[in-house]
């Protein structure tokens, strides 16, 4: 691959430092065959504990496994509904299915992409049992506001963290709890293209709440708190010695990964806010992604807006010039067919609707060069000023 080939992730250059460490990790999980709950998974959990500043984290195999863990551990039952977002990934909305619980999709807000606090509080009924709320591409949910719906109704908030790993929340009332730490449960993926990804798949779940841990440990290991007792319906999720030999290596340096990120999304941002008919992603905390210390959003992706068939435009436009993008999402869930629905009503996703035809997100990862974010966004001014 040439040196100036743009890639949407770079993993590969990420790993030329990680190498040395990664290979002597693999060496010790090899030569000692501690594949599965092995000493490397037992430091990651405990680093990740220190790092979040959160009582309990429970590896598991992947974002979705965690989501599912979460909702079987509140001890959610068919006919519960769990209200969440139609602009996200489909692994929350797949979870809440597969459990036989009943999804309840509402729009978004479309300046920072996350769940819409009134249209949660619109489709509260007296079936509603918990809500999950998804820190889209790198920032907070409005956590303070959902946190008092949910105590107010007395529904189980689940963060959807897969996003956000590393982000913190600004709280009005001057909080900066680290995001997934904030509701009952947190549940995040270390896919390997995420802000912490291993080289395969891995995800954990977040808790300050001692009773749920202890149940959602057993649930990851087929319900077992005893040796062959099982106690509840559980599992298979668990993250192998491998993968938290990558986690190990990178956990430490996920504070200079994102503002690597943040970094990358100020030059973007400097050089295409002037454009007309083009929004950049908005920065909700106080400091508006200023401050150096602080990591309010954590740019996963880094998503603009662009009215009209600009969008297409541009798409057609990067791709002729070898530069990749990536559309997150084109389909809002509620028109996705596994999950239509005749409860649902149009004119009440009426943002979603809006960002699935003009959101496009660029390159976005730990390596990008001044000289490839200039490329990007002068093909980007070519484009649309023409
Ligand atoms: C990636 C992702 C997931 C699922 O994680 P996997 O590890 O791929 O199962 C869930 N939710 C969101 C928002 C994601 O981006």
């Amino acid at each position: 691959m040439s040196e100036h080939t743009i890639q949407m992730v770079d993993l590969v250059g990420q790993y030329e430092e990680l190498k040395a460490e990664i290979q002597s990790g693999f060496d010790q999980v090899l030569s000692s065959a501690s594949f599965i709950n092995g000493p490397a998974v037992k430091h990651f959990q405990t680093a990740l504990e220190a790092y979040l500043g959160v009582k309990h984290v429970i590896p598991c195999a992947n974002g979705t496994d965690a989501l599912q863990i979460a909702m079987m551990g509140l001890g959610l039952k068919p006919g519960d509904e769990v209200i969440t977002a139609d602009f996200t990934f489909a692994s929350t909305v797949e979870v809440i299915a597969l459990l036989g619980l009943t999804p309840v999709l509402v729009d978004v807000k479309h300046d920072d992409f996350t769940i819409d606090v009134d249209a949660i509080e619109r489709a509260i009924t007296p079936k509603t049992k918990a809500i999950v709320p998804v820190h889209l591409f790198g920032q907070c949910a409005e956590m303070n506001a959902i946190m008092a719906l949910a105590d107010k109704h007395h529904l189980f908030v689940i963060e959807d963290n897969a996003q956000a790993i590393g982000a913190r929340y600004h709280d009005p009332s001057g909080k900066r709890p680290m995001a997934g730490t904030i509701g009952h449960v947190g549940a995040t993926s270390f896919f390997p293209s995420k802000n912490l990804g291993c080289y395969g798949d891995g995800g954990a779940l977040f808790t300050n709440d001692d009773e749920l841990a202890h149940v959602l440990r057993g649930i990851v290991n087929h319900g077992m708190y005893e040796r062959y007792h099982h106690d509840v319906v559980g599992v298979n999720s668990r993250l192998d010695s491998l993968q938290a030999v990558v986690l190990n290596a990178k956990l430490p340096r996920l504070n200079a990964y994102s503002a690597k990120r943040q970094e990358a999304a100020r030059k973007y941002t400097d050089a295409l806010s002037a454009i007309s008919g083009l929004e950049t992603p908005v920065t909700v905390s106080d400091c508006q992604g200023i401050c150096s210390t602080c990591t309010c959003h954590v740019f996963h992706q880094y998503t603009l807006k662009i009215e009209g068939d600009r969008r297409d435009q541009l798409a057609a436009h990067l791709s002729e010039k070898g530069i990749p993008y990536g559309i997150y999402y084109p389909i809002p869930l509620h028109k996705q067919k596994a999950y239509r629905d005749t409860r649902y009503r149009e004119e009440d996703f009426s943002v979603t609707n809006a960002l699935c035809a003009s959101v496009i997100s660029l390159p976005m990862h730990t390596e990008l060069t001044d000289a490839q974010i200039s490329r990007i966004t002068d093909e980007i001014k070519a484009c649309l000023k023409a």
